[in-house]
């Protein structure tokens, strides 16, 4: 039930016929940029809502189920990552977890709308403690063109943490875009990319693991987990490789990590590796 100085903000989700609804207070702020229309508001149960052109992106409550499976799982993959880009992202949630790792020496985060960030700023300053770190680097510019122009083999870890595959997001999703970030990889690095949810987009995701072993990776691996603001409330990152496989990951690491998680350990990352029989049979596992 809501009083009378409250409402719902509800995304409706076309394509699976459901939408997803938040009580909310008020809303704090309304923007169009030039790539986007960003609304924040304020919840009942949630904490602060961002929303980009009627999509949900996060809320405070539940931001750290995507942000730690973004980061976490690939860096516990990667023998040892020094240098990871983040393509979009700019919430800076990922950021943050991507720093909590030691070996990393240095981040650089490309997320085309830099209001994205001065609103998480203001409306998430706890997702933003870390965009002081000496080893972060915030550029605002077309993740497309960067990973375009990025040198040949300078990167260990790329994170496309981006709005779904439509208006600036739409060419982070094809093999063009993929054999740019296969090209900037150095050996043995690691892709890994938000791919929607495995109940409603199984096409899509099913075309973004085709396109990118045509880019050139040869392991292509899809976690899954909660992530209950979004659409059917289960969401995915698809993992891919350049060279060796995506079979096991750093569990000794993961378990004597020297940070706090709220979702990710060990034998999450383990259980994100297995797939239900029918995402298995759609994916051809
Ligand atoms: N967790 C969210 C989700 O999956 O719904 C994504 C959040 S993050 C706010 C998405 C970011 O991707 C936005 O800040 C947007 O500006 C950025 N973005 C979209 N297209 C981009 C592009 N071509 N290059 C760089 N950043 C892009």
């Amino acid at each position: 039930m809501s009083t009378p100085e409250q409402s719902w903000f509800t995304e409706e989700h076309e394509s699976s016929g459901s939408s997803i609804g938040f009580r909310v207070r008020e809303r704090l702020h309304a923007e169009q940029t030039p790539f986007q229309h960003i609304e924040i508001y304020d919840s009942t149960d949630w904490g602060k809502l961002m929303v980009i052109d009627g999509c949900m992106m996060l809320t405070t409550r539940d931001n750290f189920f995507y942000h730690e499976m973004m980061a976490h799982p690939a860096l516990f993959t990667h023998s040892r990552a020094k240098r990871v880009v983040i393509i979009g992202g700019g919430d800076c949630g990922t950021l943050r977890e991507v720093l909590r790792h030691d070996e990393v020496e240095q981040v650089v985060q490309v997320d085309i709308d830099e209001r994205v960030t001065r609103l998480a700023e203001k409306y998430f300053p706890e997702l933003c403690e870390s965009n002081g770190d000496p080893r972060a680097e915030l550029r605002f510019d077309d993740g497309i063109r960067y990973m375009a122009d990025c040198d040949p083999e300078s990167v260990d870890i790329v994170i496309v943490d981006s709005t779904d595959p439509v208006g600036p997001a739409e060419g982070l999703f094809n093999a063009a875009f993929y054999s740019s970030c296969f090209k900037a990889l150095r050996p043995g690095g690691i892709f890994v990319q938000q791919s929607e949810s495995p109940l409603a987009h199984i096409t899509l995701i099913k075309q973004m693991r085709s396109a990118l072993r045509v880019a050139g990776f040869q392991a292509v691996r899809t976690l899954t987990f909660p992530q209950p603001c979004y659409p059917t409330g289960w969401w995915s990152a698809t993992l891919a490789r350049k060279g060796a496989d995506l079979s096991g990951f750093r569990e000794r690491g993961a378990q004597t990590k020297q940070f706090a998680t709220r979702y990710y350990n060990a034998e999450i990352h383990k259980a994100a590796l297995s797939l239900p029989e029918f995402v298995r049979e759609e994916l051809g596992e």
